[in-house]
């Protein structure tokens, strides 16, 4: 198949990976998870302690190995914490952008999820999907993925925590968080997963039909 990108930006926890984990497994997309680059990034910096220094955090971002993005700890609240940061700095971005770039137009389609990719790293993305739920339900999915996964918090640090990183993806000079006028808007307050996913996969489809 020729080149179909499915651009998903949206807050923290809305459901982006899960909707295009979902998308990627049903129409055979290669699936990007953007946030594990600034996450990688984040860890990295912590390991190596010390202040946050931009060119340091830039020539980590340039250096990053595919085995980066599947190291333990990168969904430790910390790290989480310290990548919406770390994605504020400009030369940080734009060391992770020619990655991002050329994955989306993979042969065979590909799905990225983010905060900027239907506006810097796929702008003529095929299929442009905007993931949001309201806050608190957000917090409580987050606060139970952490449990699962052995990380005893509370709703009100996690729905703290969500509202600030939000904020300051949203309010930074570049690449903010913001729906663009193409994109698709997938409410997920009052649907399951699969409802989601069958959401998303029927905006796929349309898109398939309409571009063919
Ligand atoms: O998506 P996730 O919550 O894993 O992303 C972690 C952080 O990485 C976000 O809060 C955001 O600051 C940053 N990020 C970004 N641009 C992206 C993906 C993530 O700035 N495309």
């Amino acid at each position: 198949m020729r080149r179909f990108t499915v651009a998903i930006d949206g807050p923290a926890a809305a459901g982006k990976g899960t909707i295009g984990r979902a998308l990627a497994a049903r129409f055979g997309f290669a699936h990007l998870d953007t946030g594990l680059l600034y996450r990688a990034v984040a860890l990295k910096m912590l390991e190596a302690g010390g202040p946050l220094d931009a060119g340091h955090a830039a020539r980590i971002a340039r250096d990053l190995v595919p085995a980066d993005i599947e190291a333990l700890g990168l969904r430790r609240s910390e790290v989480t914490r310290e990548s919406s940061r770390i994605a504020a700095i400009p030369k940080v971005r734009s060391a992770l952008l020619d990655f991002q770039r050329s994955f989306s137009r993979r042969d065979g389609g590909a799905v990225l999820d983010g905060r900027d990719i239907a506006t810097v790293i796929a702008p003529d993305a095929e299929l442009k999907l905007y993931v949001t739920a309201e806050d608190d339900v957000r917090a409580r999915r987050r606060l139970k993925e952490l449990s699962n996964s052995g990380i005893h918090t509370t709703f009100g640090k996690v729905l703290a925590d969500l509202r600030e990183r939000d904020r300051r993806d949203q309010n930074r000079g570049l690449a903010a968080l913001r729906r663009t006028d193409d994109a698709i808007l997938l409410d997920t307050t009052e649907l399951s997963i699969a409802q989601a996913v069958e959401e998303a996969a029927a905006a796929v489809n349309e898109r398939f039909d309409a571009v063919r």
